[in-house]
């Protein structure tokens, strides 16, 4: 589910522009044509443009009904003003260099372990309390990588990463590519020098390794904190924790605890009570009865519970907790957006899963028009489509009433080569809004074939439905596709006159419907 910006102007009727210039006040930092954008960020891209692909036009409220934008977010000289929230800290390294182990280590003094007997589960994140009364949210999940991926998109998941590295095994390649993550990502470190219990430890070679390797770290003049530690003994944990704490005072993390709900699903799966997932708040309260969003579900939240499993009243910035109540499976990563009622919650989730569905359709007719494209070059045109190219020609000519031009129109005609006997081909006229329809139009058509019969293309072109259109189509015998154009009854009565079917449509897959009516009754009666 990808589409490049081009592409996407194209579907939302937009130049490339207009779209790159959108896209740069939402903070998109690539905007070139050729990039490509995930159904996600496709998604709320075209829903500023209020873009439906099931309606050529849309009534203007409602499309302001169904945008769930986010609040703006306040301007740094409010943020001051904001409550203080948990820094959420992601950690990453080297294989067997003491991920887990720590991370045990820390799940042990939860909060919500503290409070219920010690038993924390899995739910991908869990936070800690500091004797100090500050609180730490560590994500658990494997998928680390995926939210700093989403980082780079401009969403704020993790703020910062501990660097695990082993000190009798120092910096490693899996230890490098995470501080490449970190660094593109622009996500500060702290480097947690592991296993400092063991015999064989040297903090110091650590230190030099990570040096040579871009971490500007505190010894050698840079910022970057390096707390020894072993997760085994436990000795240096509580340092690491106050590293943490001190560099989230440091960048100062906010957010408001009023106002829409907004933040990510870490994780998601079914249990007893139904489908569940992990929900880290980023910015609102979230409680039992809000309804909110995540990618194509939505849910109205009956119960939150912690990572022990008990029943909290709310959850605000910073807090991981586990929302029930999905109508279907969400997934790690999507955002989560509080919705004002159910109906918009299922308007917003039919409009994604439209899109994507959409998009998914774009990039088929994408492959099938290069499938075309390279046919061609490999074919000879045969004297006969090159003679009926021609006689087309000239009677567009002497029509005056239009000039053609388009790139599907030559491949349609290679269709004869393929002439079997039996086989018979139903011409067909494309006329579309713009030359991105005509060309999805033209490719969405020519994939359509039975074993009898296949539609041919006699032209596609810009434009409205014309009277050379509908004479052209009765001397060859063919239909017309009339897409996303007004109607006009003229055209109908005259059509009808004449045995054309003349196929308006502004729906592109209903398309196949009516061609496959059309082809249908070509076919001989069923015995
Ligand atoms: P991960 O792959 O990074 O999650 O590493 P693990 O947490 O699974 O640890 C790998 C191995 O190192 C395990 O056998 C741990 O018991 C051991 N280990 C982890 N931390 C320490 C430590 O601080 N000291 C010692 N001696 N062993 C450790």
């Amino acid at each position: 589910e990808f589409v490049s910006v081009s592409k996407l102007a194209q579907l939302t009727n937009v130049t490339y522009q207009e779209m790159a210039d959108k896209m740069e006040e939402l903070g998109f930092e690539n905007t070139s044509h050729d990039h490509i954008l995930g159904s996600e960020e496709a998604g709320l891209i075209a829903m500023e443009y209020n873009f439906d692909p099931t309606m050529g036009a849309q009534d203007e409220a409602e499309a302001e009904e169904r945008d769930l934008k986010a609040l703006p977010e306040p301007a740094p000289e409010d943020k001051e003003f904001l409550p203080v929230r948990p820094p959420v800290v992601a950690i990453m390294g080297h294989v067997d260099h003491g991920k887990t182990t720590i991370l045990d280590y820390l799940r042990k003094s939860s909060i919500a372990a503290s409070e219920h007997g010690g038993i924390t589960q899995h739910i991908g994140a869990f936070s800690v309390a500091l004797s100090s009364g500050k609180t730490i949210t560590f994500l658990d999940t494997p998928g680390h990588a995926a939210f700093l991926e989403m980082r780079k998109r401009g969403a704020t998941v993790t703020d910062i990463i501990i660097l695990v590295v082993a000190a009798d095994d120092s910096v490693k390649p899996q230890t490098i590519e995470a501080i490449k993550h970190a660094q593109s990502a622009h996500v500060p470190i702290i480097v947690a020098v592991n296993k400092i219990d063991k015999e064989e430890a040297n903090v110091d070679r650590v230190k030099q390794d990570l040096a040579r390797h871009g971490v500007e770290i505190e010894d050698f003049g840079g910022d970057t904190q390096v707390v020894p530690v072993s997760g085994k003994t436990g000795q240096g944990i509580d340092e690491l924790e106050d590293a943490a704490v001190t560099l989230s005072e440091i960048l100062d993390h906010r957010a408001d605890t009023e106002g829409q709900v907004e933040g990510w699903v870490i994780e998601a799966t079914t249990k007893s009570n139904g489908r569940v997932a992990t929900v880290l708040v980023r910015r609102g309260t979230l409680k039992p009865g809000t309804i909110i969003v995540a990618g194509k579900t939505w849910t109205r939240v009956r119960s939150l519970r912690n990572e022990a499993g008990v029943v909290q009243m709310s959850a605000g910035p910073g807090t991981p907790i586990e929302v029930d109540g999905w109508r279907d499976q969400p997934e790690a990563g999507d955002e989560v957006i509080q919705a004002p009622n159910e109906q918009k919650a299922a308007d917003v989730v039919d409009f994604r899963a439209e899109l994507a569905e959409r998009i998914r359709m774009a990039e088929d007719m994408e492959k099938i028009n290069a499938q075309r494209r390279e046919q061609q070059v490999q074919r000879d045109m045969t004297k006969e489509a090159a003679a009926a190219e021609k006689a087309a020609e000239r009677a567009a000519r002497a029509s005056g009433t239009e000039v053609e031009a388009t790139a599907t129109r030559k491949p349609a005609l290679g269709n004869d080569d393929n002439e079997t006997p039996g086989h018979q081909f139903v011409p067909f006229i494309i006329k579309a809004d713009v030359s991105g329809s005509v060309e999805a139009v033209s490719a969405y058509l020519l994939q359509m074939t039975n074993p009898l019969c296949s539609p041919k293309l006699l032209r596609a072109s810009v434009g409205p439905v014309s009277e050379f259109d509908i004479e052209h189509a009765d001397a060859a015998g063919g239909h017309i596709i009339a897409f996303n154009l007004p109607h006009d009854p003229d055209n109908s009565g005259r059509a009808e006159r004449k045995g054309i079917k003349l196929l308006e449509q502004n729906v592109i897959y209903r398309i196949v419907d009516d061609v496959r009516a059309v082809l249908e009754e070509k076919l001989p009666p069923q015995k």
